[in-house]
């Protein structure tokens, strides 16, 4: 009999690259009843014992990361010198969760007048993960090492283009020592998700990807009742404020843009600008935008590759036309490359108004808008215009300035003041309206797959 396949292209030329067989559904539900089983023996495990294994996958990471560096760039264009860096974040990141995570999970001991209480965190079974392309281990690991650490199991359906990234993260884990049925890699399609979210043996699931695929997943984990972990887009605001040092501040911004060739949740794609220091920042910011130039993802150095597919790409330029159509401003780019691939030049926009798709849609690729406005008050009431509240970014010379608009007026989940928005184990990471719900990273994101029991001895 023979299986549907996965095929993989390489963005940077077009052409095909090995296929994978698909599971099936019925695949899925076996792995799903081995992965609970397999759960049962791992929430009985120490911490010691789990340390040792994720500690152990961060060794494989570093020891194998040019290979994978060279399988991200394949599968989704992503550049060598990005690849590399990523699956050292993952190494770091299990590192950090197999030094804090019994740390993050310890007993917190309760004020019951006198009476023993504590609070106690227990796995809660096995979580499937839906997991998107662009970062394509790193969105992985950032969900697998803690959820194993705190006694869990997990499946991961990763998006239907790197299944080879998918694959070699199956092999680190098992390589590294969890139990082969602990934690599976299935290659089903978006089609098998729902069923599998009802399957009994799946406790609960965490998605990262768009809010279309967000809702989905939302609604069939509402239907069972089961809790769901949503990072979703985003259309991040740096708020430019006139007082900042525009050379600078172009540099930030054109580095927020262009995290991933713009194909990042958190890249900074509306950045919004005071009137008085608009020309001179639009200035600035193609000069430093002009920096990112097209090569080959293959060699070291190249600041930008490909897009992950000629799809994506055309859906890019469709916005980047779209808003010019509409009164927007051409400053940089905006061709599509006369060659094979998914290319795309870094671009800027001026003019960006309500009604364009640069100003009301998330822009996945190497597009920067630029929004005028009228003072601090107006750029903060234009930043929190957008359905989405990802990260965020302030620009100033006045720290305190910075610090209150940070803290207290931008409507996202992380803020930033002078620095690009970034993902850190140490710190929780997530969004707020259709950027998402739930944490990711930290304290916060190891508990959201737990049970937070109250425990009373009388
Ligand atoms: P996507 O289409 O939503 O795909 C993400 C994953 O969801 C893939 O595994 C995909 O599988 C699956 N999927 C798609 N539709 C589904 C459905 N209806 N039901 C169940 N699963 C479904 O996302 P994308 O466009 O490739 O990725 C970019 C998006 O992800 C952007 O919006 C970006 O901002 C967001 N993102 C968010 C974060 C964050 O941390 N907040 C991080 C990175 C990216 P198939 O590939 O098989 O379709």
């Amino acid at each position: 009999e023979s299986r549907d396949k996965l095929q993989t292209v390489n963005p940077a030329t077009g052409e095909p690259g090995r296929s994978y067989e698909k599971h099936t559904i019925d695949d899925a539900y076996a792995a799903a009843k081995a992965a609970h089983e397999a759960y049962l023996q791992w929430r009985r495990t120490s911490f010691s014992e789990r340390s040792n294994v994720i500690r152990k996958a961060a060794e494989i990471l570093r020891a194998r990361k040019d290979e994978f560096a060279r399988l991200m760039t394949d599968e989704m264009g992503k550049t060598f010198d990005d690849g590399r860096a990523e699956v050292e974040k993952c190494a770091f990141h299990c590192d950090w969760f197999a030094d804090n995570a019994e740390g993050y999970l310890a007993n917190e001991p309760v004020d019951f007048g006198g009476e023993e209480a504590f609070v106690t965190f227990n796995p809660i079974g096995v979580v499937l993960a839906v997991m998107p392309w662009n970062f394509p281990f790193w969105q992985v690991f950032r969900f697998v090492a803690p959820a194993l650490m705190a006694g869990n199991g997990a499946l991961l359906k990763h998006a239907s283009n790197v299944p080879g990234c998918a694959l070699a993260i199956e092999e680190v884990l098992h390589q590294a020592g969890v139990p082969h049925d602990l934690f599976r890699t299935l290659l089903i399609g978006s089609g098998d998700v729902e069923a599998l979210i009802k399957e009994d043996h799946i406790a609960a699931v965490t998605l990262t990807g768009s809010v279309g695929a967000g809702r989905s997943v939302a609604t069939a984990a509402g239907s069972v009742l089961k809790k769901c972990v949503l990072e979703l887009g985003g259309s991040d605001a740096y708020v430019i404020l006139e007082d900042a040092e525009v050379v600078a501040a172009a540099k930030v911004a054109a580095t927020a843009r262009m995290v991933n060739g713009g194909q990042s949740c958190i890249a900074g794609k509306r950045f919004i600008v005071v009137r008085s220091i608009l020309e001179p920042f639009e200035k600035a910011l193609v000069d430093a935008m002009r920096t990112f130039e097209m090569g080959d993802p293959r060699k070291e150095g190249t600041k930008l590759g490909p897009m992950q597919s000629v799809h994506a790409r055309d859906d890019i330029h469709k916005q980047v036309d779209g808003s010019i159509r509409n009164g927007a401003r051409l400053l940089l780019g905006g061709k599509i490359p006369d060659r094979p691939g998914a290319w795309y030049p870094a671009t800027v926009l001026t003019n960006v108004l309500p009604g364009q798709p640069a100003h009301d849609e998330e822009v996945f690729g190497p597009v920067a808008a630029i929004i005028a406005a009228e003072d601090e008050k107006d750029a903060i009431r234009i930043a929190n215009a957008s359905e989405f509240g990802l990260g965020s970014g302030v620009l100033t010379s006045d720290l305190d300035r910075g610090r209150r608009i940070a803290a207290e007026e931008l409507e996202a989940g992380m803020s930033f003041v002078n620095e690009n928005v970034r993902s850190d184990p140490r710190a929780p990471f997530g969004g707020v309206k259709h950027s998402g719900y739930g944490r990711e990273c930290s304290a916060y994101g190891i508990r959201e797959f737990v049970n937070i029991k109250t425990v009373h001895v009388k």
